[in-house]
């Protein structure tokens, strides 16, 4: 489990007192004793895009840990005051420079252990290629497309949850 009240958290950002450990809600949290300020360890969201063209599927080789020189779909950080579709479209134009537009959600993955940098949880959505020429960039090594039945090693359960999820529609198809 998460630690909610991380002592590595020692001052207060608004007003700089020393923090203090005490339950809030229902679980222990840093909060200040002079202004009331609650630090809150809020999840780290990343969102990720499907592409697939032709039965391949838009891959990027990463070349930042976690996971680094396995390959994932298209994917980053969300932003605060940011859409996630539109941290998608972002992503996959920063790590593949296609341009793609979101069709649908594909699910919403909780991953609490996600270590280091990972994210918590991870917004995936099935988007179509629109244009661009096909060239890596950003936290990418490589990017490419790649046969369903042939893909190289995936980093992260999600991904391979998806595509698990679109072999099994082709096979009902
Ligand atoms: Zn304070």
């Amino acid at each position: 489990m998460p630690n909610s009240a991380p002592e590595e958290f020692a001052y207060c950002p608004l007003c700089a007192a020393p923090l203090i450990t005490k339950v809030v809600g229902d679980k222990p949290r840093r909060v200040c004793p002079d202004c009331g300020y609650v630090h809150y360890t809020d999840p780290k969201v990343g969102v990720g895009v499907f592409v697939v063209e032709d039965d391949k599927l838009l891959l990027v080789q990463r070349s930042v840990p976690p996971q680094k020189g396995k390959w994932s779909v298209p994917a980053g950080f969300l932003d605060r005051g940011e859409d996630p579709k539109e941290t998608a479209v972002r992503e996959a134009l920063e790590e593949t420079n296609l341009h793609v537009a979101i069709e649908e959600l594909i699910d919403v993955y909780f991953n609490p252990n996600a270590a280091g940098p990972g994210a918590n949880i991870f917004i995936l959505y099935r988007a179509r290629l629109l244009g661009g020429d096909l060239q890596a960039g950003d936290d990418a090594a490589q990017a490419g497309f790649f046969c369903l039945h042939d893909l190289p090693e995936i980093a992260f359960a999600s991904a391979r949850d998806a595509i698990q999820r679109l072999r099994t529609r082709n096979t009902l198809a």
